[in-house]
């Protein structure tokens, strides 16, 4: 808007006379090129073209079509020329020339069109920058935009000797008001009517395969998945090649040439190589970034291994996650135990490797104050029991339920269909029955995918030989309305709360699953009514190892937003 105004202001008091062409409504919409559009202008005698795009580098490709001056009005996170004249003019205002000024950008200058025009235009009068954020938002690369630029990653430094201070608008929550109360002026606005609008959803338990394993999943591929089914942010586990066993691979994970759309937090490993021997650095872990550490594929089934993790992870606040399977129990198992297993002939894991390694980790926690424990993947009712043993008891365990645990059973693997094969395995219907109840009533904290994307030929195998896993990131909200709320009456305000406050408030996400004031602005908006088939082939995944395909669901994600930006709308 301010944008807009102001150029059509100082067009029309210069004498010139000007005309709106929005992509809404217009032949935009209905597919013409953006080249096109400009050749229609000209033809019809348009002197000049100021163009916001949302792609960047929309008005070069213009301009070397066409003949006329094209203005960059702002195009994509690339540039914005004309806001970077506008800060030099605001900065002249109060000091009298530019000669040895310092000036500091602070924010997110990886997604800042102001940032990099402000970059391009300062240097040119003489004027030092620095830029200071984490590496998310300012990574080492951008001191390469100009020469001459500085990065720091603390404030006070930043700040020192500065002469200038740009802050970059922070992707927060401004402001909630009823309808026509707001205050600030808005980028865009959304009509929700019948919709939904929750904090974004958090993923505690996601694997997306980097690094090492880029034929099944990546980053881009899978946080793609997350923000179609409105994950905002994932938790990304460590069983990757290499492990994630070190800050270096931690950092690695989070730096945006990953290409995540949504947010990522990496789960670090417990063990060097998850090889379940040696503790690994909690402390530079968890400064790199990573939000908890786990085994996860394999438990930590050590007793003093386990205890010394909690014992590390309570003295750093950092949860640790366990995979509870006594693979003493499970060794070449593929499914629950149970009259399918027995039907099909195949070896198969009883409820019990669950619910002794759970109960196990309880009693530690128990013992060890301010220890956090949390049970990855929760499955069966022996385990429940055991969670719900020690939140009595007040210590801080909590635990995750997948969409697929509360939704199939063990005999749907049918004859030996291996995208019903994952561990844990699908339990019997008392386990089920037990996991709604406790969805319901409190006693599971989360609803995480456990996400697990494998390619074709590591799925059409034997059903022993079948790698265990299925995809799950675009299906869980679907699965949770249709199952927990239609047919099994949760209110949706208990289902939002599993996606969103109840898995953020399990690692501590501070600002995440809450559209509090001052929150980050992840946002989910969902249609809790609209009816839609899940097609495995339409998958924003690298892999489509689903049970799911074809299925018939009530309840879509319409639109997903993170920090500010959409990142996904149907
Ligand atoms: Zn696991």
């Amino acid at each position: 808007t301010r944008t807009r105004s102001s150029f059509e202001f100082a067009a029309k008091s210069l004498g010139a006379m000007t005309t709106l062409v929005q992509s809404t409504g217009s032949s935009i919409e209905k597919g013409e090129s953006v080249i096109d559009t400009g050749y229609t202008l000209r033809a019809v005698g348009a002197d000049c073209i100021v163009m916001r795009h949302p792609s960047a580098g929309a008005p070069h490709l213009m301009a070397t079509h066409l003949d006329i001056p094209i203005i960059n009005a702002g195009d994509g996170m690339h540039e914005h020329p004309s806001q970077a004249l506008l800060d030099a003019v605001t900065i002249l205002k109060h000091k009298k020339s530019f000669k040895g000024l310092q000036a500091t950008i602070i924010g997110d200058i990886f997604h800042s069109r102001v940032a990099r025009s402000a970059c391009h235009l300062l240097t040119r009068f003489g004027v030092k920058i620095t830029l200071c954020g984490p590496p998310e938002f300012v990574p080492d690369i951008a001191t390469t935009l100009v020469p001459g630029l500085r990065v720091t990653r603390h404030m006070e430094d930043a700040l020192r000797g500065t002469d200038v201070v740009m802050l970059l608008r922070d992707g927060r929550v401004a402001e909630v008001a009823a309808p026509n109360k707001t205050r600030g002026a808005a980028d865009e606005k959304f009509d929700a009517r019948g919709l939904i609008v929750a904090p974004g959803f958090v993923d505690l338990h996601v694997h997306l395969r980097e690094p090492g394993q880029s034929y099944k999943e990546t980053i881009a591929t899978g946080t793609a998945a997350a923000a179609a089914g409105g994950f905002t942010s994932v938790c990304t586990m460590p069983n990757t090649q290499p492990v994630v066993d070190t800050a270096e691979w931690v950092s690695w994970l989070r730096q945006p040439e990953r290409g995540a759309v949504v947010n990522v937090f990496p789960i670090a490993a417990a063990t060097r190589g998850s090889k379940g021997g040696t503790l690994t650095d909690f402390s530079a872990l968890q400064r790199a970034g990573a939000v908890a550490v786990t085994d996860d594929g394999k438990p930590i089934l050590d007793d003093d291994i386990m205890r010394m993790a909690l014992r590390l992870g309570a003295e750093l606040k950092l949860p640790v996650v366990q995979h509870a399977e006594d693979t003493r129990l499970t060794e070449n198992c593929s499914m629950h135990a149970g009259p399918t297993s027995f039907r099909l002939g195949l070896r198969a894991m009883p409820g019990l490797a669950e619910a002794t390694v759970v109960d196990r980790d309880v009693t530690l926690a128990q013992q060890i104050r301010e220890s956090r424990l949390h049970v990855a993947h929760l499955s069966t009712s022996d385990a429940l029991k055991a969670v719900r043993r020690g939140k009595r008891a007040k210590a801080r365990v909590t635990c995750e339920v997948t969409p697929h645990h509360f939704t199939l059973l063990d005999e749907n693997v049918g004859e030996y269909d291996t995208n019903f094969k994952m561990n844990p395995p699908l339990r019997s219907a008392s386990d089920r029955e037990a996991i709604l109840v406790a969805l319901a009533d409190g006693t599971v904290d989360a609803i995480a995918t456990d996400h697990a994307p494998h390619a074709l030929h590591e799925k059409q195998v034997e059903f022993e030989r079948a790698s265990f896993g299925i995809t799950g990131l675009e299906t869980a909200l679907g699965l949770a309305v249709t199952h927990l709320h239609r047919a099994h009456k949760i209110p949706l305000t208990r289902i939002v709360e599993l996606f969103t406050s109840g898995p953020a408030r399990v690692f501590d996400l501070n600002g995440r699953g809450s559209l509090a004031r001052g929150s980050f602005a992840d946002v989910t908006i969902f249609d809790p009514k609209k009816r839609w088939t899940f097609e495995a082939a339409n998958t924003h995944s690298l892999s489509r190892n689903t049970p799911f395909d074809g299925c018939q669901l009530t309840g879509k994600v319409v639109t997903t937003i993170v920090a500010g930006r959409i990142v996904y709308r149907t």
